[in-house]
């Protein structure tokens, strides 16, 4: 690896001489002329997806392109959040993958990403919203994922600042993953970074994709702001512009742009030490371990690219939080900012070939793919290396929408605004 070794003894060689001996923790890399496999988007997935092909697949002739700088994207915008408490048999295997390499993963990176798990908790508000998350919790047990449901005793216990008699919304208990948590989310961008750096694959930042050359039904390259690079292979891994660069190689995806918010409030004292979310209304929350609340709720509700949010929202948001969890209407709101969400038509994502050979995609994330940083970069590494689907991921696929094999973990149709 060209990159620092990070140990207690290279923290206190540093200590010594004045922290002048550290390397950049990856290299500022100019294109080259081609590579075997270009990465589009230097978020989570694509710099995990470079991660994994050079360490589990042996590919490191890869550029992952980046028209922003690494970290600037949705990976650097949510609000931490990691979790593997899904319903579907579509779903559960995946996620739960991923939380296995959560738990893996500052070993793996030699980088402290902050893995916290410090357990998520839905709260529930009536009698059929429990058996909805007694059914969830039962489907995750069946598939070997943790999952337990609280009473309200306990539950006062663990969050004793909730509004448990509120009229409108009483709290009846919850479900528990006691694996679930937060992650530190820029460090994950750069730790997957420095760790394909090393490895040798070019990071590329400023480096816009403007189109395509495809001949004969076949990947040839791409036009950047820095130039042509010739690729055998490319993957878009383009977040909430997914849309806009796959209408470049000519595809119409079955995704809508939306945004979503996220705000930190000033640091206060330990408050909640784990994450909850609100079952009545959307509202997630957890601390940061500099003291500010984090939390979000929906997306705005109309199609944007826009990385900033509306008041509407806000309000809603922190209406939600103050049904919950009063104590939090004093504290004072320091920041809120926008992601653009990549929302597909169920509510899944695709990691799948497309029609153009060698181009393949990872998209529909919708607001939850955080959680799935590390599974979708290394599911997409196998796809990239092995032109088949990794196992977790078979249900994933981009035609799923015209054969009628969706994963609707909502149930709530083709409203992607609703999922
Ligand atoms: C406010 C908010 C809260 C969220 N909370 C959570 C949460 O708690 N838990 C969770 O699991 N998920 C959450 N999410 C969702 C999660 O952040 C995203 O689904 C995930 O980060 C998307 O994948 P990514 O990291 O690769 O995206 P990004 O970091 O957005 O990476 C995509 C990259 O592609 C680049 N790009 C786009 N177009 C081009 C181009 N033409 N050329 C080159 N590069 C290009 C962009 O600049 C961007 O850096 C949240 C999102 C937001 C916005």
């Amino acid at each position: 690896m060209s990159t620092d070794n990070y140990s207690i003894f290279s923290v206190l060689r540093e200590a010594l001489r004045g922290h002048t001996g550290w390397k950049p923790a990856w290299r500022d890399a100019a294109p080259k002329a081609a590579y075997d496999v270009v990465i589009v988007g230097g978020g989570g997935h694509g710099l995990a997806a470079a991660h994994y092909l050079a360490k589990e697949f042996g590919v490191t002739n890869v550029a992952v392109v980046e028209k922003g700088w690494i970290g600037g994207g949705n990976v650097g915008r949510n609000t931490t959040i990691i979790r593997s408490n899904y319903l579907l048999p579509g779903n559960i295997p995946f996620y739960e993958h991923s939380m296995k390499l959560w738990e893996g993963l500052e070993q793996d990176l030699n980088y402290n990403a902050m893995v916290s798990q410090r357990s998520v908790i839905n709260l529930f508000h009536s009698d059929g919203q429990r058996d909805a998350y007694a059914r969830r919790g039962n489907a995750m047990r069946l598939h070997g994922v943790d999952a337990d449901l609280l009473d309200v005793a306990e539950l006062k216990r663990i969050l004793p600042m909730l509004d448990y008699e509120n009229a409108r919304f009483p709290v009846k208990g919850a479900l528990r993953q006691k694996r679930g948590g937060t992650v530190r989310h820029d460090a994950v961008a750069w730790g997957y970074a420095r760790s394909a750096d090393g490895r040798g694959v070019d990071i590329i930042q400023n480096c816009e994709v403007t189109g395509f050359r495809i001949e004969g039904g076949r990947i040839l390259g791409l036009e950047t702001s820095r130039g042509f690079i010739g690729a055998k292979k490319v993957a878009l891994a383009c977040a909430g512009n997914s849309s806009r660069v796959a209408a470049m190689a000519g595809m119409r995806l079955p995704i809508e742009s939306h945004v979503l918010q996220a705000f930190v409030t000033e640091g206060v004292k330990p408050f909640i030490d784990t994450v909850c979310t609100f079952g009545a209304g959307h509202f997630y929350i957890s601390q940061s371990d500099k003291g500010g609340l984090v939390f979000g709720g929906d997306i705005d509700g109309y199609n944007s690219y826009a990385q900033r949010g509306n008041l509407p929202t806000v309000e809603d948001v922190c209406e939600g939080g103050m049904a919950l969890m009063p104590a939090i209407g004093r504290v004072r709101l320091l920041r809120s900012w926008g992601g653009i969400m990549d929302m597909s038509m169920d509510g899944s994502p695709i990691i799948d070939r497309t029609p153009v050979e060698g181009l393949y995609l990872n998209a529909g994330w919708c607001y939850g793919g955080f959680k799935a940083v590390p599974a979708a970069g290394h599911c997409l590494a196998h796809l990239i290396a092995r032109d088949e689907p990794h196992p977790v991921a078979a249900a994933y696929r981009l035609d799923r929408f015209a054969t009628g094999r969706t994963i609707d973990e909502k149930g709530m149709g083709a409203q992607p605004n609703l999922h």
